[in-house]
Formats: structure tokens, sequence, C-alpha cells
């Protein structure tokens, strides 16, 4: 990898510059040579975009054939917006309209005058079954790509957060990757990749999970005995690093993350409440911070008392006795420097000071986990 000539790199629905900081620590020699997204909040935060490489804010199907054959590239990185994937989205799949830039770049890919040797795409689960994929896999396959999908969870890394995704890399001239390929969809990393994952079991949210996060809608419903075993099993995985690993220390006001009164009311029994030596927390979605449930897990601060303890009989209990109780517990959200410790950002990774708390979420929710990509890179690109 060293003797590499730099890879010129495209980066398709840049964001925040997940894609952006997985090429970075993946140590392949590379060099973006564009970054292209739509949304001008996203492109203030991107490092591709800030403070001096003013790139313009463009959609991708205002770039013309001409402009990617410019741009000479070798390697595609994209996660094209996943709406049309999920529930909430309503599964519009290829009939929806956000779907159409990502149509446009299959268009566009047997017609460049060099196509790029190396291919990466994320996207959220429930795109392994959509017409979107199987017009990709057709387009790979007519231009001669040799190909991986995966179903992957940061867990999988030792890392405590579940973000159950779907990968695809490519490459091309066709031929073997550096592991053993398959027809089916891989679950985790292959074998001579990450060993250690191979001691963490299926420790991916379950399929209930996954529904909340897609569905997005409130149900009311408590946890259900296989959750709470669930949750058990993930808390012993030792090989899964601990959450106080990934929290801020007190140096900010900490204060302003706490649950208002009025959600912990409201939500007390739906959230997924988690402390600071738990090995777990849920996907964090755009939402959090905003709507309470299904959107990520809240941080109990205070360890000295007891959950099940506030949580018994709270139903039972007037208004002000409950909130009395549940305040005990200091319940806070995850700060967004603490999500984005999670998802593999680092240190130097940072918001514009204009930059509001609710808008960080949203971006974070919509990015990606620069551990897991930076690990299927160098998977891709090696030998
Ligand atoms: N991987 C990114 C996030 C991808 S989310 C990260 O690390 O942050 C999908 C992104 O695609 C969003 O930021 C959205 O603004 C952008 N997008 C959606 N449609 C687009 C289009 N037609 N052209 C350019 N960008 C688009």
């Amino acid at each position: 990898m060293e003797n590499m000539q730099p890879l010129r790199v495209l980066e398709l629905y840049s964001g925040i510059g997940g894609m952006h900081y997985a090429l970075k620590e993946s140590s392949v020699p590379a060099e973006v040579v564009a970054a292209v997204d739509v949304n001008t909040t996203a492109n203030e935060i991107s490092p591709t975009h800030h403070p001096n490489k003013k790139l313009p804010t463009k959609t991708i199907q205002g770039m013309m054939l001409q402009d990617f054959d410019k741009l000479n590239f070798d390697m595609i990185l994209m996660s094209p917006p996943c709406q049309p994937f999920t529930r909430i989205g309503l599964q519009g799949d290829v009939a929806d309209p956000r779907t159409k830039s990502f149509l446009y770049i299959l268009e566009l890919l047997p017609r460049l005058s060099k196509r790029p040797r190396f291919i990466l795409l994320e996207n959220v689960k429930g795109f392994e079954t959509s017409a979107a994929r199987d017009a990709l896999l057709k387009t790979l396959r007519e231009c001669d790509y040799s190909f991986q999908e995966f179903l992957i969870s940061p867990t999988s890394l030792g890392i405590p957060n579940s973000r159950l995704r779907y990968f695809l890399i490519a490459k091309r001239p066709p031929g073997p990757f550096s592991f053993p390929t398959s027809a089916e969809i891989m679950e985790g990393f292959p074998m001579s990749e990450s060993p250690d994952s191979l001691t963490v079991p299926h420790n991916n949210p379950t399929s209930s999970e996954c529904e909340r996060e897609k569905s997005g809608t409130i149900i009311f419903k408590l946890e259900t005995e296989q959750e709470l075993e669930r949750k058990r099993i993930q808390d012993s995985q030792e090989t899964v690093r601990r959450l106080q690993d990934f929290l801020q220390e007190d140096e900010e006001d900490l204060d302003q993350y706490l649950l208002p009164p009025k959600t912990l009311l409201r939500y007390a029994l739906l959230m997924d409440v988690v402390q600071p030596s738990f090995r777990r927390s849920v996907c964090f979605t755009k939402g959090y911070g905003h709507y309470v449930e299904g959107t990520g897990s809240v941080l109990q601060a205070c360890v000295d008392v007891e959950l099940e303890s506030v949580f018994k009989n709270l139903d039972l209990l007037s208004e002000a006795d409950k909130l009395k109780q549940l305040l005990q517990l200091k319940l806070r959200y995850f700060t967004p420097r603490e999500i984005a410790n999670l998802m593999g950002f680092p240190a130097d990774f940072t918001f514009p000071k204009h930059i509001s708390v609710k808008q960080q979420y949203r971006v974070l929710g919509n990015s990606l986990n620069v551990h897991v990509v930076s690990h299927l890179i160098r998977l891709m690109i090696s030998k």
C-alpha cells in the first residue's frame, strides 16, 4: 500500500465527511478530488468543504458526464439518501425522487471515459431487498466489477453502539479480494479481517430495534423479556468496550443535555437507558434530542441510584413523585461530541460555532461509523 500512487477519490453525498475520515483512517494513500452534497449545513461541517477548500454546493444531477470525466477519479465513496429504503420513507425505492441521483450515477458509470477501480457504497438495512440494489448489481456486472455485500454493525469492532448498515465494496478489473467472498450478503466482517469479531456473536440490533429505528413512530410499549435478555447479553460481551471510554469529561456544561421534566414524565418507560459502564447503545438517528423513542439511548449520569428501584411501581405514583424519582437518575442525552466519538470521528472533527445542537444531531444521524468504513476501504484495496 505504501508505494502506491495516491488514489483520486470522489465522495458523493459527502454529508459531514464520514467517508473522508474513514479514508484518512485507512492510511490508503489518497486524495479527495471532489465532495458533492446539496446540504449547506453539512457542507459547512465537512472537512473537504471548509475552511479553505470551498467547493460549490451542487446536486449530483447538476454534474455532467464531462464534469465527472475531468475529475479523473479512481474511487467512489458514496452513501445515497436512505429514506427511500426505510419504512418511514414509505419504501419508495426507485420510484422515490430521492433515488433519482443514484440512478443517474448508475447511468453514468458505463459511460465514463475511465471507470473507477474501486466503489464503496453505504446504506441502511433494507437496501439489500430494494430494486435500487438490483440495479446497482446489474450495472456492476455489466461494467466488469467484482463485489461483495455486507451487513455490519460497529459492535463487531467492539464499539458499544448498534448501527446495522448495508455496505458494498467493488473493484475492477475483476479478481479475488483478500478474503473469501460469497454470493450471499456477509453478516459482519469476513474472518480474515477482524478476528475479534468472531468472538462477538450477533449482538446487532434485533428486528424490533430496527423496526423502531425505521418506523420512527412512537409506540407506547414497555420492554419485553426478550429485549431485556438481549441487553443483558450485550453488556456481558467483554470484547465490546464500555461507554465510559467515549464520554466527555465534565468540562462542558453537561446540564444542558439533561432531559426536561416533561420528556421524563411522558417517555420514561420507552427510553433506552444506559450507564457509563454499559457496553451498548442503540443507533443514534437524526431525530435524537428531539424525538425520544427509537432515536438513540439516554445516559444515566447518576449511577448511585438503582435503575430498577426508580422504575418499579412508577406508574402508581403521582406526577410529582414520579418526577422526583426520575430526576434522581440525572438522565441526559449523549452530547454530539460523544455520538461523534462512538461513530469514530477523530478529535479534530469539530462543529462550527453557529451550528445548533439540533443540527449537529441531525447531520450525525445521517452519517456513518468511520471505523467500520475504514476497515472496508482497506479490505477493498488489499490484494
Ligand atoms: N455519509 C454522509 C451522509 C450521507 S446522507 C456523512 O458522513 O455525513 C445523504 C446525503 O446526501 C445528505 O447529506 C444529502 O444532503 C445528500 N444528497 C441527497 N440528494 C443529493 C443530490 N441529489 N445531490 C447531492 N447530494 C445529495
